[in-house]
């Protein structure tokens, strides 16, 4: 089913690139991945075949906005972690040097980057501010001669622990400056524990990371970062990506319930039959639909410069909110299998709670929405 003949809006050579990622996706990522997130455990293997695909660099290709998010829901629809692992680096690791690192910096690293032959990690929430982080940033970066000396703690950390290197945003204590700087993880004082036990993203290996005394060049300072403004303009970007990842987990949960209402038999025929199944199939197929109508709309904006915070704030908490609803639909419509992981429902009822909250909770980025609304604003 291609929801909104989306396929018929892309040229034919992206049309063919997508129905061909498509494809690779659910014959070598779906399944496969069931069992690393079970295991919390990074499929270096798999990213190895993401890479193959070309989804490593998808930001620098030369791709449209409406491709990219197209691929980014397609990766999400296999799987929400990996689609978090190429999101994130496509958007903050890879995006941000291009945009903001210095020449050196682009030429060292975005080759590698752009084949996962490198990763990095992107490092701005810290143990004691989340959503205020904006204004709460604790991490210092002090200037001695020809170094800047990082300490400080950064919370949440994707690829935290397998990263060769993290974005660091930190604090000049004098001026109150705020800078990026890129800290490679074999610098002494460096360390990075994963956060064990989360119940969604489970391959995704996040990380709290502490610094101590970590000495790197002053040549690692990201130029164009100068001040938070710098990561807004990124997160904006990144916060509108999430809801891609939304639409993927409720094309997955669409196609996991119809296969599986067809083929499921209670009272005697299969449970597709019955008008209450049937209305949750609608619902979840008019919310994939609307936010994927919502997406593409957002995608234009990109393509046309327009995009602004509330758009994405507003993309984004809706589309987890009635990705929350789908999923959740989607979990009871499979009974007592709905709870286990084989069936792969309850994997994207999980992973979507963690859409809810990062890259701004669903709170915030209702407030968000509220403040250009009422031009109040109840979080600062
Ligand atoms: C799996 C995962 C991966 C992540 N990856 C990264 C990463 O790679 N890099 C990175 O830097 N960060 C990352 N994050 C951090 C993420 O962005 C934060 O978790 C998020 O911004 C919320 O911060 P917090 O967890 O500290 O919650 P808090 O800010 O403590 O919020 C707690 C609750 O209070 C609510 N709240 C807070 N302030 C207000 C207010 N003014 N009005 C109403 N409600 C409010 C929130 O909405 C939330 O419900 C990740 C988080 C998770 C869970």
């Amino acid at each position: 089913m291609d929801l909104l003949g989306v396929a018929h809006q892309l040229h034919e050579a992206d049309r063919t690139r997508l129905e061909q990622v498509r494809e690779f996706l659910q014959a070598r990522i779906r399944r496969q991945s069931i069992e690393f997130w079970n295991r919390e455990e990074f499929p270096a293997g798999l990213v190895r075949e993401l890479a193959d695909a070309g989804l490593a660099g998808v930001q620098l290709d030369g791709s449209s906005h409406l491709l990219r998010g197209l691929l980014h829901a397609e990766i999400s629809r296999a799987d929400v972690s990996l689609s978090s692992i190429v999101g994130i680096h496509n958007e903050l690791i890879v995006g941000m040097i291009d945009a903001l690192g210095s020449a050196e910096q682009r030429e060292s690293w975005l080759p590698k980057l752009t084949m996962f032959q490198a990763f990095g990690a992107f490092a701005l929430t810290e143990p004691d501010h989340g959503s205020d982080i904006a204004g709460g940033i604790h991490t210092t970066a002090t200037r001695e001669g020809d170094e800047y000396v990082i300490n400080g703690a950064k919370r949440w950390i994707g690829m935290g622990t397998i990263a060769d290197f993290a974005l660091v945003w930190a604090k000049c204590p004098e001026s109150g400056a705020v800078g990026a700087f890129l800290v490679e993880s074999d610098r002494p004082g460096y360390s990075a524990t994963k956060i064990e036990n989360k119940i969604g993203l489970r391959i995704m290996q996040n990380a709290d990371i502490s610094m101590e005394n970590v000495r790197i060049p002053v040549e690692n300072k990201l130029p164009g970062a100068v001040n938070f403004a710098s990561a807004n303009a990124l997160l904006m970007q990144s916060r509108a990506w999430v809801g891609w990842q939304a639409v993927g987990a409720m094309l997955a949960t669409l196609d996991i319930c119809t296969a599986y209402a067809k083929d499921r038999q209670q009272f005697g025929q299969p449970i597709a039959s019955f008008q209450l199944v049937q209305q949750s199939l609608a619902e979840i197929a008019g919310n994939a639909t609307a936010c994927l109508s919502m997406m593409m709309d957002i995608a234009r904006k990109q393509e046309r410069g327009e995009l602004e915070m509330v758009d994405a704030a507003l993309a984004k908490s809706t589309a987890t909110r009635l990705a929350r609803q789908t999923v959740s639909l989607g979990r009871a419509l499979l009974g007592g299998n709905g709870v286990v992981t084989d069936h792969e429902m309850a994997k994207f009822f999980c992973d979507v709670e963690i859409l809810h909250t990062y890259e701004g909770t669903y709170e915030i980025n209702s407030l968000i929405v509220g403040r250009a609304l009422t031009g109040v604003s109840a979080f600062v």
